[in-house]
């Protein structure tokens, strides 16, 4: 009998998996659930607005979800619809691909102070995520700050600082491009506790920050070191170096007036959050590296105003049942991606938040792997049909391919000039899309 799977979140690294499976040799029906009526996870929410290039995978997986033995459940959401326990009761195998949807906390004084935010909201408030578009971040402030010195720190600062111009052929939309448009924002501070040569940014989108049109970039303090430190691997060294060539063109950049300002703040440890009711400042201690390479405070502390906070520190696996949880990792405890028999991981859930897009592939490949070995005898429960019947017994209305397919042409139809699509920001107006006829399990 043919084997099922349920793929548990339609981001990258569960559209990787149910490739993986396809390629196998097992009869496979593989149903993906999706708690948005949209798949495609942080390509469609995460991934910056201005970075059509990299949402392009999309259409490989739009491919793969049209294979005859994949099956989309949009608007479906595990431990809200149904618990695990259900879900594995009515499939051979589970694989959870929720990603990584919670901000970690900076765990300093002031953090709940108005207007800051983790960037898992904000990125999703500029992206159009359903969860987040309430947000309301206050952009009337001269000033902000984005703590962190990954590639989410300068997408976030490369959104506040471009020009409408510059975001028209992006699906930023409306009430994001509103609310960044008439910002008062000038001065923009990312802070990183070390330095420009242990910063985890990629060089394409470090040099992008060269290349803003009305806003300069510079390093406090100025200093760029000479070389890569020694104790990195080729890979690693060269893209340090890059950046660290690509931090020299910064600084020689002309001042020509523009109206922005980004500040590298490197060795700065962000120690309380300044403010009334609402941020008005961060406090950091200067650091540095001690001869062990240990990174210690030098005793010189300072104020960094700041209207607006946004911290981009790492995300984490959302609890579901009573699995267990690596803490420092944020995700899943696993081995090789298998919870338990029948139960595995893959994407961030497993790995926790790094790595890019095609990082998850490897994860897909590894659980098919797993799966291939423990069903490959065939399979017993009945899956879809059985997972049909449950959400209909409870009024729940999901969403199949065609009926995203709808949503996603209705999104295409409604763009602006030059941009691809005017994105739904609100799940009612994406269910509105679909004919009352079509609709199933609907209440
Ligand atoms: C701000 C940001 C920008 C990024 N930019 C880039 C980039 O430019 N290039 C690049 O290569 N990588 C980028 N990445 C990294 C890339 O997005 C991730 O590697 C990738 O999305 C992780 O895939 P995933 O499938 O594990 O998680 P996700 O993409 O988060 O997908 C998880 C899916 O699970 C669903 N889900 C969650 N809980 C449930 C539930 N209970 N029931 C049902 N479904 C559920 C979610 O709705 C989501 O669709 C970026 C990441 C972020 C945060």
């Amino acid at each position: 009998m043919t084997v099922t799977v349920a793929i548990v979140g339609a981001g990258p690294a569960g559209f990787y998996t149910a490739e993986s499976l396809l390629r196998s040799a097992l009869d496979v029906r593989i149903d993906l659930i999706e708690r948005l009526p949209t798949p495609f996870g942080l390509v469609r929410s995460g991934v910056a607005p201005d970075h059509q290039h990299t949402k392009r995978v999309e259409r490989a997986f739009t491919r793969t979800a049209e294979h005859p033995d994949v099956h989309f459940y949009g608007h479906v959401a595990l431990g809200e619809d149904l618990t695990l326990d259900e879900l594995r009761g009515l499939y051979d195998a589970v694989v959870l691909a929720v990603g990584a949807p919670h901000d970690r906390r900076l765990g300093i004084p002031g953090e709940d102070k108005a207007n800051i935010f983790g960037a898992s909201a904000f990125v999703g408030w500029y992206n159009g995520h359903p969860d987040h578009v309430s947000l309301n971040p206050a952009l009337d402030g001269e000033s902000a700050a984005v703590i962190g010195n990954g590639n989410v720190a300068l997408d976030i600062a490369r959104v506040l600082v471009k020009t409408a111009e510059e975001m028209e052929h992006s699906d930023l939309p409306e009430h994001a491009a509103r609310a960044i448009g008439k910002a008062a924002l000038r001065d923009l501070h990312i802070l990183g506790r070390r330095g420009p040569a242990q910063a985890k940014f990629s060089n394409p989108e470090l040099t992008e920050m060269t290349t803003l049109a009305d806003a300069l970039c510079r390093l406090a303090p100025p200093e760029v070191p000479e070389a890569a430190p020694n104790d990195l691997d080729e890979r690693t060294k060269r893209v340090v170096e890059r950046n660290l060539a690509t931090f020299r063109t910064m600084m020689e950049r002309p001042d020509q007036g523009e109206r922005r300002r980004v500040q590298f703040r490197f060795w700065s440890r962000p120690l309380e959050i300044l403010g009334g009711e609402r941020v008005e400042a961060v406090r950091i201690a200067h650091t540095r590296l001690d001869e062990a390479g240990r990174l210690v405070d030098t005793g010189e502390v300072e104020e960094v105003p700041c209207g607006l906070l946004v911290a981009a520190i790492g995300y984490q696996a959302p609890p579901l049942a009573d699995l267990l949880f690596d803490r420092s990792g944020g995700h899943y405890k696993h081995e090789d991606g298998r919870i338990v028999s029948g139960l595995y991981c893959v994407g961030w859930c497993r790995r926790g938040p790094s790595g890019t897009i095609g990082t998850n592939k490897a994860d897909g490949a590894d659980v098919a792997r797993h799966i291939v070995e423990e069903h490959g005898a065939g399979g017993r429960k009945s899956g879809g049909p059985a997972l049909e019947a449950l959400l209909a017994e409870r009024g729940i209305r999901w969403i199949d391919a065609e009926e995203w397919e709808a949503i996603n042409q209705a999104e295409r139809d409604a763009a602006p000039d030059g941009a691809p699509r005017k994105k739904f920001v609100r799940v009612k107006d994406m269910l509105a899309v679909v004919p009352k006829e079509r609709r199933h399990g609907a209440a």
